[in-house]
């Protein structure tokens, strides 16, 4: 069983210098959902919140097989109707069950049905406060998988089913298409260059994995009108009930960024002139093992951005300097 865009891997970030703080957590509204997957170091708790509000149609989410009777309980009490898919166990490596399965553009996880899971299993689960829009996501939401030696893969109108049945916006659906192939594309690139004009922090979904989003998805520009519109929507309802909570948000999204790759991102406390950032604090997002540059930023004061380079600089003075690949080591400035 195979996944596009979605990792199992439970994150943890990593904490070094006070600045910028990625965790916080909600007064009472959706507290539950938070702690659940607090624990495991991230989350999607405005995604949770805006099905919770009937503004996104239905949400995905994965977790542990133990926590299913907790889950039940938020259901409950939120009023959610829930649908579990397969139980997913962790795979990397997919090169001795298909040939040429080291070129899947995917993370690989096994399948199993719900009936043989263990503790630590991966529930994939949908809710929604409709049951026919539940059933539409549960439908169309599912993975390309491997069955013998085949890879299955998902057609074309199933994936735009699936972010439809998200509140994804079709521009966004289809630029996702198109520019989502690791092997081609740097998806965080092409929505750089398809943004006319300033990024706008609503459309800022690089901590789309640490709570710190009102997307999931990655637009098809850093300032897609749809996508603006719909977080609107969805922040002033927030408002009502979590005022403390959309400011943390709206400040940490307003952070410019240095964008390497999909889960590979550096946000900064600081200010931007042209292609140079002058920070104070600086904290990685995304999987840890993609984390090569922590400790040099942890060491500078400002950074370069070159076409395939990326320099460091401390006091005028540079400490490091990063060849990158192709349309990596970019910088995305989200501030007002
Ligand atoms: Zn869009």
């Amino acid at each position: 069983m195979l996944g596009f865009n979605h990792s199992m891997a439970f994150f943890n970030f990593k904490f070094y210098k006070p600045g910028i703080d990625l965790n916080y957590a909600p007064k009472e509204f959706c507290r539950e959902y938070y702690d659940l997957k607090q624990s495991y170091g991230h989350g999607q708790l405005v995604q949770f919140m805006a099905t919770v509000l009937g503004i996104k149609p239905a949400f995905d989410d994965w977790f542990p097989y133990k926590h299913l009777s907790e889950i039940e309980r938020i259901c409950r009490k939120y009023h959610l109707y829930y649908k579990i898919d397969w139980v997913f166990r962790p795979c990397d490596d997919v090169s001795g069950v298909i040939s040429g399965g080291n070129r899947l553009s995917t993370t690989k996880m096994y399948g199993v049905p719900l009936s043989e899971a263990r503790a630590d299993d991966g529930l994939h689960i949908f809710f929604s406060t409709n049951k026919d829009q539940l059933e539409y996501a549960y439908r169309n939401g599912w993975y390309p998988l491997i069955l013998g030696n085949r890879a299955i893969h998902k057609p074309y109108i199933d994936h735009m089913r699936f972010g439809e049945s998200l509140g994804y916006p079709p521009c966004c659906i289809d630029f996702f298409r198109r520019f989502n192939n690791k092997l081609i594309y740097n998806n965080l690139y092409e929505t750089l260059r398809n943004t006319n004009g300033k990024s706008h922090k609503f459309c800022n979904s690089i901590l789309k994995d640490n709570n710190f989003s009102y997307i999931y998805y990655m637009p098809c520009s850093w300032n897609c009108k749809r996508t603006r519109l719909y977080v609107h929507r969805l922040r002033n309802k927030m408002l009502k009930l979590e005022p403390d909570l959309v400011q943390k948000i709206d400040t940490v999204l307003a952070l410019p960024v240095v964008v390497f790759d999909e889960q590979f991102s550096y946000v900064f406390q600081g200010e931007v002139k042209e292609n140079r950032i002058e920070y104070s604090d600086c904290k990685f997002v995304g999987v840890v093992p993609n984390d090569q540059y922590s400790d040099d930023f942890a060491q500078g004061d400002s950074v370069i951005v070159y076409d395939n380079r990326v320099e460091i600089f401390n006091k005028n003075q540079k400490i490091k300097s990063i060849n990158t690949r192709k349309n990596a080591g970019f910088i995305i400035n989200f501030g007002d």
